[in-house]
């Protein structure tokens, strides 16, 4: 199924909810890709083969959320895609956009610290204080709530914020990054106005998302300057990373039969991690959750040392959320969920998927054995 050889090679990967292994699928797609060289927006037979790639990616994507083709728009990633929604979903100001404490740093970028939805001990947000903001706020609001958190993969209770707006005449977009390769997703259940994706999640490259839209939305452009993606988003088309998020999209059902068994995995890893160390902390632990991911905190332990230890052993996981500048804070995560800076410094993500197997629970349990003694100790 892999075109990389993780399990094959020394590295046990627990981190994907950082990225995922490429499809080999989606490597063969790549490479037929690159034959289709033309430019999308030519009429010619070369332009006329890629646009009909990117169309048939389209409709892929789309099908893997039940949403419609015509609005599926491509970006280059879940960054740009969460930008793109909260800057053009309503013509509003920053002021009236508002997001949970615990989204990504690309939505909480586009948010001031007045408009943070506070959330509950395990990172649900919370429904009374969203109230009360919207109460407080002219229309048009524009909430953004993720689907699943990155950091603990807890799941947000999307069907109650959407009812909520619909009250205050609001509207939602759901950051659902997290959501591809690990749990099925379909925008009109989800009746929110639009979600954002990103294919290194799920099988495909990096570099290249979507925004979907619900049936009749619309947004303003961000990027200016061309009329590419029905003028939503200007900029001639990334083909290669573009087919290879269809070819991830096409080989979703298969990745998401894989979930229960990577659930598996993943309850083992934490029911021997709390055999070793019983004073760890597993985050949202008995709410509803990704089945791939686990927040775990052991005190006394830094963060960077389990990173650097479980390193020199093969085991690659990371610290709450990756470290995009190489320096390790604690998570903005677990700091609105109120747990003390210190524990919070003391906690590492470990994130499984499709490729992993009992053989990678061992090794990261025998890997963090010596630390969990040197915690008790
Ligand atoms: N939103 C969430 C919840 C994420 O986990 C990530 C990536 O880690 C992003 C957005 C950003 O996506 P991308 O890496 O495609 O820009």
């Amino acid at each position: 199924m892999a075109h990389s050889s993780v399990s094959e090679n020394s590295l046990c990967y627990l981190d994907y909810n950082a990225t995922t292994p490429v499809l080999a699928e989606v490597a063969d797609a790549v490479i037929a890709a690159m034959g289709r060289f033309g430019n999308p927006s030519s009429v010619h037979a070369a332009g006329r083969h890629a646009r009909s790639a990117v169309e048939d990616a389209r409709e892929a994507v789309a099908a893997m959320v039940n949403g419609a083709a015509q609005q599926v728009v491509f970006t280059s990633g879940g960054t740009e895609a969460n930008a793109l929604a909260l800057r053009g979903l309503v013509s509003t100001s920053r002021t009236n956009v508002i997001a949970t404490a615990v989204e990504h740093p690309s939505v909480l970028a586009h948010v001031g610290a007045e408009g943070l939805i506070p959330v509950d001990d395990d990172g649900i947000v919370n429904l009374t204080a969203l109230e009360e903001m919207l109460k407080l706020r002219p229309a048009p609001v524009l909430i953004a709530l993720m689907l699943a958190n990155n950091e603990t993969g807890v799941l947000q209770p999307v069907g109650a914020v959407v009812d909520l707006a619909r009250k205050y005449g609001a509207l939602v977009h759901c950051d659902a990054v997290q959501g591809p390769g690990k749990v099925a997703l379909d925008i009109q259940a989800l009746g929110v106005d639009s979600i954002s994706l990103s294919a290194h999640k799920c099988g495909g490259l990096k570099g290249v998302g979507a925004l979907v839209l619900r049936k009749g939305g619309d947004v303003a452009a961000d990027m200016l300057g061309g009329g590419q993606e029905r003028r939503r988003r200007a900029g001639t088309e990334n083909v290669p990373g573009i087919v290879a998020f269809g070819a991830a999209a096409r080989a979703h059902g298969r990745i998401l039969s894989e979930a229960a068994r990577v659930q598996r995995l993943r309850d083992a890893l934490e029911a021997g991690a709390l055999a070793m160390a019983p004073q760890a902390k597993i985050f949202a632990n008995g709410k509803p959750r990704l089945g791939n991911t686990a927040c775990i905190a052991l005190p006394g332990i830094s963060s960077e040392t389990q990173l650097m230890r479980l390193d020199l052993a093969g085991v690659a996981v990371s610290a709450g959320s990756a470290c995009s500048s190489g320096k390790i804070a604690a998570s903005h995560v677990l700091l609105a969920m109120g747990v003390p800076a210190e524990e919070a410094k003391s906690a590492i993500r470990v994130s499984f998927g499709w490729e992993n197997t009992e053989n990678d629970v061992s090794r990261f349990l025998e890997a963090w054995r010596p630390l969990a003694a040197s915690a008790a100790a």
